[in-house]
């Protein structure tokens, strides 16, 4: 069975991270969203709150699961028996970054691959960050996330 591991922030899951997930899902057997626990950013949302916005986003996917995680990446997806770890590209920055923690990913883990997929036309300027800041400022983020992750953005920054 194909395992891959998704990694990320999830805060919180964007429209551009669930077309990742969703073409993952066609790729791999299984696919676990993992939700990093204490990424080095300032976060708006906890960890059990991006987890419960993160499953009920791709509660149509069966092959989902969304679980959260402390530490090392990889020795998450070691425990998780995860082959492949997929990431997100988007044109600008995401590459020098990603270059980066896969160099050293490398040598933690080197069984471990990583496959990035190329963020949709769509998605290409769409980050957790640049979302939060359009809701503060009362900006419309329709169709950037799901329905009930608007209304618990703007809950949060109200
Ligand atoms: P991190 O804090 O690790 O950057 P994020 O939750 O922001 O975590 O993103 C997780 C992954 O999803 C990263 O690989 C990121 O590049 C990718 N990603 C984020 N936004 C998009 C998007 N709009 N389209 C495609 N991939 C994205």
């Amino acid at each position: 069975m194909k395992i891959a591991l998704y990694p990320g922030s999830f805060d919180p899951v964007t429209a551009g991270h669930l077309d990742i997930i969703r073409r993952s899902a066609r790729l791999f057997d299984k696919i676990i969203v993992g939700v990093y626990d204490t990424p080095d950013k300032k976060l708006l949302f906890t960890t059990a709150e991006r987890v419960d916005l993160a499953r009920q986003a791709v509660a149509d996917l069966p092959s989902v699961e969304v679980k959260s995680f402390t530490g090392l990446m990889v020795e998450f997806a070691r425990q998780e028996g995860v082959a492949t770890v997929v990431r997100g590209l988007r044109v600008n920055n995401d590459f020098e970054l990603e270059f980066d923690m896969a160099m050293i990913n490398r040598r933690l883990a080197p069984e471990i691959e990583l496959v990035c997929l190329l963020a949709s036309p769509d998605y290409q300027f769409l980050s957790s960050s640049i979302l939060k800041e359009v809701a503060r400022l009362g900006g419309d983020v329709e169709g950037l996330v799901p329905p009930f992750v608007a209304d618990a953005v703007r809950l949060k920054v109200k």
